[in-house]
């Protein structure tokens, strides 16, 4: 069940080591050292709230930047995301715009803290996860970094890794995936990546990552090696990762 979250009390400080089970508990040597968390749908609901209202904001930058009605802007919003992967590569290919400017512009939040929606034990749940956690999200960073913040667990994460790092080369370009793993010196072996688009989750395992499905099981396993239906069971798969 998920819930509007307050903003958390308990977390770490600044620059302190990030929690992790002590090298003699059981699942240390069995379990991979690195989570890498997708963001929208995966360690929130973005779907009730938060979609349609980055939706709407897209149509209406389309309509305003390219010049058309807003039915217009909806099909191309539409059409760009098919044919692309995201709204944002068509309009930078078909009509020169700036990404940093669109992104600013369809991620703002004013009431971000009633429109996110996440699972009352996330933070217990990462908290018993041992090792490095890192973000990696299509999403801007500063959307990103405010759902982290709402979600009271932005002290438990290495790293946030965002569309502007992967150059604009979104999941599931694998592009995006290297880019990641350089940044953070990190190898594919040692990895699970956690996400509801099996798209993105056939590019993780084809690079090497293990992979868990957030969301109801799949018909096709293809590049699944597990599946949850949400982010709070992760610890009950430490010892099968
Ligand atoms: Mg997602």
């Amino acid at each position: 069940m998920l819930r509007h979250l307050p903003s958390h009390r308990n977390q770490r400080t600044p620059g302190s080591a990030p929690p992790c089970a002590p090298p003699g508990h059981a699942s240390w040597h069995s379990s991979p050292r690195i989570w890498v968390f997708d963001l929208d749908n995966t360690l929130h609901d973005a779907s009730p709230h938060i979609f349609p209202r980055m939706n709407h904001a897209m149509t209406a930058y389309v309509a305003r930047h390219v010049g058309v009605d807003e039915p217009r802007a909806n099909e191309l919003r539409t059409y760009y995301w098919r044919r692309y992967g995201a709204t944002l590569l068509g309009l930078m290919r078909h009509h020169g715009t700036d990404p940093h400017h669109f992104l600013w512009h369809t991620h703002q939040f004013p009431d971000l803290g009633r429109m996110v929606l996440g699972h009352p034990a996330l933070r217990h749940a990462l908290l018993r996860l041992p090792g490095r956690k890192i973000v990696f999200s299509n999403s801007p960073e500063h959307y990103c970094r405010a759902v982290l913040k709402v979600l009271g667990v932005s002290d438990l994460f290495d790293g946030v890794f965002t569309i502007e790092h992967t150059r604009f080369r979104p999941k599931p370009d694998p592009t995006g995936f290297l880019r990641l793993f350089r940044r953070h010196g990190i190898h594919p072996r040692q990895c699970v990546m956690i996400e509801d688009s099996l798209d993105n989750l056939l590019t993780a395992k084809r690079l090497g990552m293990r992979t868990v499905l957030v969301g109801a099981p799949p018909r096709r396993f293809l590049g699944v090696d597990h599946a949850i239906v949400d982010v709070s069971r992760l610890p009950s798969l430490i010892r099968r990762l």
